[in-house]
C-alpha cells in the first residue's frame, strides 16, 4: 500500500481546493475522484456562483468570507458586479443581509425600488421591495476554480486520481485506509468533500443529509442587457417567500434558478415558470435557451458540516453546503488543510460543528 500524509476524497468545490491547500503546506496528498476533472454530475458546475460577503445566513460566515474574497483575489477569479439582495421589510434577504452589513459595518446602500430602476434598468422591483446593494459582491465560475485548484495541487506535488470511485473508508489509531475500486491506500488523515455523495461515504454523521435537485435556468434577453458592468448579482425573496436569483450574463443568455420555493417544491420549477415568475421584476427576459441540473446537499438549519469526524480526528468532513457553499471553496480548503495538519483551524468554524445543537 502506497503512503499519504492525506487522502482527500472528491475533487468538486471543496476538496480541490483542500487538496491544492494541502499541497501548497508540503503535504503528501493523494486525491480522489470518481469522475472526469471538472465534471458537472456533482455541486460545482453552471458557469457561475454569488459570491457576496452581507450574508443574510448568518453573521457568523464574516470572518470566512472575509479570508474567502482575500483568496479569490489571490487566484484572481472573482468578477465583482455588485449584488442586489431584495425583499420587503422584514424579509430574510434583506433584513439578514442588512443585519450582517450594520453588524459587521460592511459597505452597503439601501435602495427603494425605483432607485433600483434608475441604477439598473433591466431590473424593476414592485413596489414595496427594496434592496441592499453591496458593491463588493459578484460571481466566480466553479469550473475555472476547480481547474484551477488542481492545477495548484499538481503543480505543488499532489498525485490526483480521477475515475477512480472510493468505495470505503476505516481509520484507527494510526491512520486511515482508503478502498477504492482500482486499490487500497493507507494515509496519516483523511478528508472526505464527497458533495451529495457524502450521504453514502458519512454514514456515521449526526447532522442528517438530505440531497434536493435544482434547475438552474438561461433565458434569451437583447443584445447588450443584462451583462456584467450592468446587472448585478441578484437573490430576491418574494413576499411568499419564494426566493429566486441570478446572474449576469456571461455565454449565450442570462442565468436565473429558484433557490428556495413555498408555492410548490424548488425542485419542481419549469423553464417558463421561472420566466413567468421573474418577467415583473426582468422585463427584458426572453425565451427560455438552456438548462442544467444541479445538486444542493441540505441539513436542517441550512449551515454546511466542516469539521472533525465523530469517530476520528484523522478524518475531516465538508459537506452538507445546503446550495449556498462555493463562495467559501478556498477557506473551507484552508481549514481543511490547517485541521489535518496542525490539529486546529484558524477560521472559527463553530457554526459548521459536526456535533452541532440541530434544531428540533
Ligand atoms: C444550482 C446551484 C446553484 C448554486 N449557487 C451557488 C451560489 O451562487 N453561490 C454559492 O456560494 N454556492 C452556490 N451553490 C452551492 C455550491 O455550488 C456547492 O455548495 C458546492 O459546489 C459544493 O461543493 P462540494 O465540493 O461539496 O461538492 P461537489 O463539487 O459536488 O464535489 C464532490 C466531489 O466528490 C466526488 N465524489 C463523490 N463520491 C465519491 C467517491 N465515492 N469517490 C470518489 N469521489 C467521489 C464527486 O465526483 C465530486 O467531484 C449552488 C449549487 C447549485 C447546485
Amino acid at each position: 500500500m502506497t503512503a499519504y500524509d492525506v487522502v482527500v476524497v472528491g475533487l468538486g468545490g471543496m476538496g480541490s481546493a483542500t487538496a491544492a491547500a494541502l499541497a501548497r503546506r508540503g503535504q503528501r496528498v493523494l486525491g480522489l475522484d470518481r469522475y472526469p476533472a471538472v465534471h458537472d454530475q456533482g455541486a460545482s458546475h453552471g458557469e457561475t456562483r454569488i459570491v457576496r460577503k452581507a450574508y443574510f445566513e448568518g453573521a457568523a460566515y464574516v470572518p470566512l468570507l472575509h479570508r474567502a474574497y482575500e483568496l479569490w483575489d489571490e487566484l484572481g477569479l472573482l468578477t465583482r458586479t455588485g449584488g442586489l439582495f431584495l425583499g420587503e421589510e422584514g424579509s430574510r434577504v434583506l433584513g439578514g443581509s442588512l443585519a450582517t452589513a450594520r453588524e459587521w459595518d460592511l459597505p452597503h446602500e439601501l435602495l427603494d425600488a425605483a432607485a433600483v430602476t434608475a441604477r439598473f434598468p433591466d431590473m424593476t422591483p414592485p413596489a414595496g421591495t427594496a434592496a441592499l446593494y453591496e458593491a463588493d459582491a459578484g460571481f466566480v465560475s466553479p469550473e475555472a476554480a476547480v481547474r484551477a485548484q488542481l492545477e495548484r495541487a499538481v503543480a505543488a506535488g499532489a498525485e490526483l486520481h480521477h475515475e477512480e470511485p472510493v468505495t470505503d473508508w476505516s481509520a484507527d489509531g494510526d491512520g486511515v485506509t482508503v478502498t477504492t475500486e482500482g486499490g487500497r491506500y493507507s494515509a496519516g488523515a483523511l478528508v472526505v468533500a464527497a458533495g451529495r455523495w457524502a450521504v453514502d461515504l458519512l454514514p456515521g454523521l449526526a447532522v442528517p443529509l438530505r440531497v434536493e435537485s435544482r434547475t438552474m435556468h438561461w433565458f434569451d434577453v437583447p443584445a447588450g442587457t443584462f451583462t456584467p458592468g450592468r446587472f448585478p448579482v441578484w437573490i430576491w425573496e418574494r413576499p411568499d417567500g419564494t426566493t429566486p436569483y441570478g446572474v449576469p450574463s456571461v455565454g449565450p443568455g442570462v442565468k436565473a434558478a429558484v433557490h428556495h420555493s413555498t408555492v410548490q417544491s424548488a425542485e419542481d420549477w419549469t423553464a417558463e415558470q421561472v420566466g413567468e415568475l421573474l418577467r415583473p421584476l426582468l422585463p427584458g427576459l426572453g425565451a427560455p435557451l438552456r438548462a442544467a441540473p444541479c445538486t444542493y446537499t441540505m441539513t436542517p438549519d441550512e449551515h454546511p458540516v466542516v469539521g472533525k469526524h465523530p469517530v476520528s480526528d484523522r478524518v475531516l468532513v465538508a459537506c452538507g453546503f445546503s446550495g449556498h457553499g462555493f463562495k467559501l471553496t478556498p477557506v473551507v480548503g484552508e481549514a481543511l488543510a490547517a485541521l489535518a495538519v496542525d490539529g486546529t483551524s484558524p477560521h472559527d468554524l463553530s457554526t459548521f460543528d459536526p456535533l452541532r445543537v440541530l434544531p428540533g
